[in-house]
């Protein structure tokens, strides 16, 4: 693998843990309950990416770097985008100029997307696609066991065209995940094991997050044999993602 470039999550504790950020050429998956900050991490890391090198992003003195926000629930929030903007000394405006904003109604559309990225991202500086979340759809419209084959074949086919994305461009990819905090609940559902082992098999770095005390946030790696076990603990704030 060629050289790869790391985007700062806006929290020293979960870079170190992830060796140093989020990085170019793979997918980097967040799963957790709902809470646990998936999506904050996603306006915070789209923002980031915009920063110049020295400072974590992937943004030179001639390019700035541009992020691809695909999103699935409707949860974007150009406010979020704006007080993390602030928070760094970035131009909001600018910075809301340098994301590429789009809305996913169903899984077919969300796929598409990715597809139609093949034309867009070289044509832009695109450091970072983000889809959050990858799962709700395909869960939506492929319910229970007797769609999971269907299900899990199309979302194969839509994460090996995400790390495709990925390695041919040098781009960061960040997908989310939502799982029930207590896996029990949805036995019947093996995608929603916590750990979500027979989710797919992506290559990648993924990472559980768990709800601590108040704004508190305990995060930690599954499956990376590259990186070391442990966790980092980081906190919500209203300026953004932070230790
Ligand atoms: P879901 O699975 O429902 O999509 P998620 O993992 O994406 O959940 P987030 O939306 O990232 O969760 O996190 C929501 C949490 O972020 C809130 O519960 C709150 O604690 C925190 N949060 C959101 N906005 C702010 C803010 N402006 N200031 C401080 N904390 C905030
Ligand atoms: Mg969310």
């Amino acid at each position: 693998r060629l050289q790869t470039h790391k985007i700062t999550t806006g929290s020293r504790n979960l870079d170190d843990l992830l060796g140093g950020g989020i990085e170019t050429k793979t997918i980097t998956e967040f799963f957790g309950e709902f809470g646990s900050g998936k999506t904050q991490i996603c306006h915070q890391v789209a923002v980031n990416v915009q920063l110049p090198i020295e400072k974590g992003g992937l943004s030179t003195p001639d390019k700035m770097a541009k992020a691809v926000y695909i999103d699935t629930e409707g949860t974007f929030r150009w406010e979020r985008i704006e007080a993390m903007s602030k928070r760094w000394g970035l131009d909001p405006d600018e910075v809301m100029s340098n994301i590429l904003y789009i809305r996913a109604i169903n899984s077919d559309h969300q796929m598409a997307i990715v597809d139609e990225l093949f034309n867009i991202v070289p044509k832009e500086n695109i450091k970072l696609v983000i889809v959050d979340s990858v799962t709700g759809h395909f869960r939506a419209e492929y319910p229970g066991r007797e769609n999971l084959a269907a299900r899990q074949q199309k979302l194969n086919r839509h994460l090996h065209q995400l790390s495709r994305l990925a390695e041919i461009y040098d781009v960061a990819v960040i997908i989310t995940n939502q799982v029930m905090a207590k896996p029990d609940v949805f036995y019947g559902d093996p995608t929603q094991a916590v750990g979500g082992h027979v989710l797919y098999h992506a290559p990648g770095v993924r990472v559980q997050l768990r709800k601590s005390r108040g704004n508190k946030r305990i995060a930690r790696i599954v499956d990376a044999p590259h990186l070391p076990e442990g966790e980092a603990v980081f906190m919500i704030t209203d300026y953004g993602i932070a230790d």
